[in-house]
């Protein structure tokens, strides 16, 4: 039976980044990463899904909150040295444009600003219409131009790029879906669907809206549904946004209350798109998931049609004109923890730890929130100058670690 160290469960973007540096931090440790690559077909995959099946998330550094704001900020440091180690580019710096007028979120996202000094520019409608004519506010927001690594990341290149410099550092990757982790003797033993038994001394769960299926006491973590649009873009409309930004807005469309929007994107199907989602709208809840199979259903559809149809209304009045050639509507899935902040602990001290709830912001801070979870489950010690506690894992009864 194969043994190691340290099993970390879950290939995705928290996991392959804490794999990752588990063979950069600890390289004397026997490492692997346990989960399935992406399915070829989704209306026929019989296994699990995730929620990074796509080619954009946007980065930026500027946030509400100061502790995303530095996760962000670690994380996009390295971008460049991930690159380079695994030959791999996942990173756009288009910039991001934030237009709200909420005031309390004007305030904290000055702090952050304050806090981090990213470049960016404060615009006003005018500013805006001067920098991006193509896009329609009315008047009364206020928005920061966020620039120098602001923009967007591909999420999948991002994980092979990851899982490159993983393996290059010594990690093996094994491409099985877990059915069980369990605690035995003094470590943990691991058994997957496709027959594999192995063990561990340690194992982190990184298996995102799935962790809750391999925990008998589960955490307080809903895992909601989300619809996003893809508008596929003919040639002239690509060449006319040249210069746009990644965007997220919580201002001036009446069908949504706050949305996020890509710049035009080439994606496998060799067609560019725009790709745009309703900030905080999630339609189902999948708590305490007991198997899976609870979540198939839903990854097989083709999303929400009355959130597709809001978003088609919202994208159309902020790119008036706009030129479509087709819309697709794809599902995906947001993790949410108690307190909006992943959730990086021991569940069994020296033997089982997590690092899961992105709170549908986790891809472009996945490198630094890895890290700590990585470091965590090497060493037992905090490596991070974040508080601790704010990342403390809550149980659905209730209970804290
Ligand atoms: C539509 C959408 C838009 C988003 N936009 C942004 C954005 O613009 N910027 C941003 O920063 N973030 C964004 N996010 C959030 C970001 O994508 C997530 O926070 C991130 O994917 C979470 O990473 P994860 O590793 O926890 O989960 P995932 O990326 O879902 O990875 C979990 C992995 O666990 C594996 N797994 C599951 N069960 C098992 C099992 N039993 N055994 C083995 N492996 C298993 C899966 O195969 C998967 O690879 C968005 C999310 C969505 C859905």
């Amino acid at each position: 039976m194969a043994t190691y160290d340290i099993a970390v469960i879950g290939n995705g973007l928290l996991g392959s980044a804490a794999l990752r540096h588990l063979t950069v931090s600890c390289p004397k440790l026997k490492v692997c990463g346990i989960g399935p690559a992406e399915p070829r077909d989704r209306k026929t995959h019989q296994g699990v899904f995730a929620s990074h099946y796509d080619q954009g998330r946007i980065t930026r550094i500027l946030d509400p909150s100061p502790l995303w704001g530095k996760l962000a900020r670690e994380s996009i440091a390295r971008y460049s040295d991930i690159e380079a180690e695994s030959g791999v580019g996942f990173h756009h710096r288009v910039g991001c444009l934030r237009a709200t007028d909420i005031a309390e979120r004007v305030a904290d996202i000055d702090a952050c600003a304050a806090a981090y000094e990213p470049p960016y520019k404060r615009l006003d409608a005018a500013g805006c219409k001067q920098a991006y004519p193509f896009l329609a506010f009315s008047d009364e927001f206020v928005a920061w131009d966020e620039a120098g690594e602001a923009g967007y990341i591909n999420p999948r290149q991002l994980i092979e790029a990851q899982l490159k410099a993983a393996a290059k550092g010594g990690a093996t990757i094994i491409r099985e879906i877990v059915e069980s982790l369990e605690s035995c003797g003094d470590g943990v033993s691991v058994q997957t669907r496709e027959g594999s038994v192995l063990r561990a001394r340690k194992a982190l769960l990184t298996a995102g809206g799935y962790s809750n299926t391999l925990l008998r006491r589960k955490l307080d973590m809903p895992t909601k549904s989300h619809t996003i649009l893809l508008a596929e873009l003919p040639p002239e409309e690509i060449e006319g946004l040249r210069g746009m930004p990644s965007i997220i807005s919580s201002f001036d469309h009446l069908e949504v209350e706050s949305l996020y929007m890509l710049p035009p994107v080439l994606y496998p199907d060799g067609k560019t798109y725009i790709k745009l989602g309703p900030s905080g709208r999630d339609e189902q809840f999948f708590d305490a998931m007991e198997n899976d199979r609870e979540l198939a259903p839903w990854f097989k559809s083709d999303g929400n049609p009355l959130t597709a149809a809001d978003l088609k209304a919202a994208l159309h009045r902020m790119i008036p004109n706009l030129k479509v050639l087709s819309y697709q509507t794809v599902p995906c899935l947001i993790t949410y923890s108690a307190h909006g902040n992943p959730y990086i602990d021991a569940l069994e001290a020296g033997r089982l730890y997590v690092t899961t709830a992105g709170n549908g912001m986790g891809a472009k801070s996945s490198d630094e929130i890895g890290r700590i979870g990585a470091l965590l489950c090497a060493t037992g010690e905090w490596h991070s100058d974040l508080n601790r506690e704010d990342f403390r894992a809550v149980y659905m009864d209730g209970g804290r670690k």
